[in-house]
């Protein structure tokens, strides 16, 4: 089986959905007012995360009834590029608006649907995902937590690790053993984790740069109501596995670097070398070719499609990329970056350093892609 990449442009519609969120960014984002973040881990921001949800620039893609616009995977795709390409701070809605608003829409019960989908839609709600455990990550099939019925619900007991947000997160879409069963598939269940519930312990995990983006989250007896079962019980791996297709061929698998080579050209375009010019040129190029992988993912989900392959493709091409790029921008300039220079691309640059590793990892390793690309090819 070949991995096909059908190429498309934005319509003059997307263009011009592209001219207002530029036109937004440069009103309500101007370059200097704010400390930009690097891609997806930007912090949070509840202000212009209902701003967004005021224009109708979340859960685009969720239908009217619910609070969504019934627009597209590319119109989503057009207004996070913008987004992310000027460091703005989308962490309070990120997932939900990625991910987890999809899903509740795809497998929860109408009165879930009632109950989350126009929040997510406005801006209101931080979901998080707690899919991987201390002894389960790239094989979720794995993980310990488990539930066990009580009246009028679930018992939630076991660990999550990694949980990007979990401090600040209004809920968690767990992945959980609620059946037994020798088939480590079968038997799991997603529950819907209201995060401010008696039993939860959030311990912040801190990485390099100081800044503490994912927890361990332990639950100790944590009732789950029966009503925030999302999707069929036991049906937990189906879920979780298309999920974790939403999550996988968007920019922002490719467009973390692209502030820091926007801030390395404002402070250093007079005094660029040949092979800087060299370096510009071709990750000019590659981000295009990668920007036209993201876009043709997006319009094939819009047309039905189920691009599984060609997304984990672009999640592992786009994170090789960024890696060349923070590495080859360090041995083009003479300095030492450092979290408190005076210079913006400097602090960028010493950010990028410290938590660029990990790019490759969350959503899943890029040698585990592989596995899967190499799998689909047979
Ligand atoms: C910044 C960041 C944010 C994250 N956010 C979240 C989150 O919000 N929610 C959440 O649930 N998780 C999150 N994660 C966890 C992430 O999904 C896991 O770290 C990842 O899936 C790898 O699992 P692991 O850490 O247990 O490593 P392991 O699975 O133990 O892997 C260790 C090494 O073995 C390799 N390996 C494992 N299996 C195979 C295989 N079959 N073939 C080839 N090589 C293999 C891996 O590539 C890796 O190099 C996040 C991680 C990071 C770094």
């Amino acid at each position: 089986m070949a991995i096909r990449l059908i190429p498309t442009e934005l319509t003059d519609q997307e263009r011009a959905l592209q001219a207002q969120v530029r036109a937004f960014c440069d009103e309500h984002l101007p370059r200097g007012s704010f400390e930009p973040g690097l891609g997806m881990s930007s912090g949070p921001s509840k202000e212009l995360s209902r701003e967004l949800g005021r224009r109708g620039w979340l859960g685009m893609a969720l239908p009217k009834q619910y609070g969504g616009s019934d627009r597209s995977t590319v119109d989503r795709l057009v207004v996070v590029e913008e987004l992310l390409r000027r460091g703005a701070p989308l962490e309070q809605h990120w997932t939900a608006d990625r991910q987890s608003g999809v899903v509740i829409n795809r497998s929860g019960t109408e009165e879930q649907k009632r109950r989350f989908l126009p929040q997510i839609a406005a801006g209101e709600l931080c979901f998080c995902i707690g899919m991987s455990e201390p002894d389960s990550g790239s094989d979720l099939a794995s993980v310990q937590s488990r539930a066990v019925p009580v009246e009028g619900g679930w018992k939630l007991n076991g660990t999550k690790i990694w949980t990007s947000n979990a401090h600040f997160a209004d809920w968690m879409i767990c992945l959980c053993r609620t059946h037994d069963s020798d088939n480590p598939h079968q038997g799991l269940s997603q529950l819907l984790i209201d995060m401010k519930s008696p039993g939860i312990t959030i311990n912040p995990i801190v990485l390099l740069d100081g800044t503490a983006d994912f927890a361990e989250v332990v639950f100790e007896d944590v009732f789950v109501p029966e009503a925030l079962l999302l999707g069929q019980p036991g049906n937990g791996w189906e879920q979780v596995t298309s999920e974790l297709s939403f999550e996988r061929a968007g920019p922002e698998r490719w467009i973390t670097p692209v502030i820091i080579v926007e801030n390395f050209l404002r402070e250093h375009a007079q005094d660029l070398s040949p092979a800087a010019v060299d370096f510009l040129g071709h990750s000019v190029a590659r981000w295009w070719g990668l920007r036209q992988v993201s876009l043709s993912v997006a319009r094939m989900i819009d047309e039905g499609k189920a691009p599984a392959l060609q997304a984990a493709m672009g999640k592992d091409m786009g994170t090789e990329f960024e890696q060349d790029v923070i590495a080859t921008l360090q041995q083009l300039v003479d300095i030492e970056p450092s979290l408190h220079s005076s210079s913006l691309f400097s602090r960028l640059l010493a950010r990028a350093v410290l938590v660029a590793p990990s790019w490759v990892i969350r959503g899943g390793t890029n040698e585990v892609l592989k596995g899967i690309i190499a799998k689909g090819l047979r």
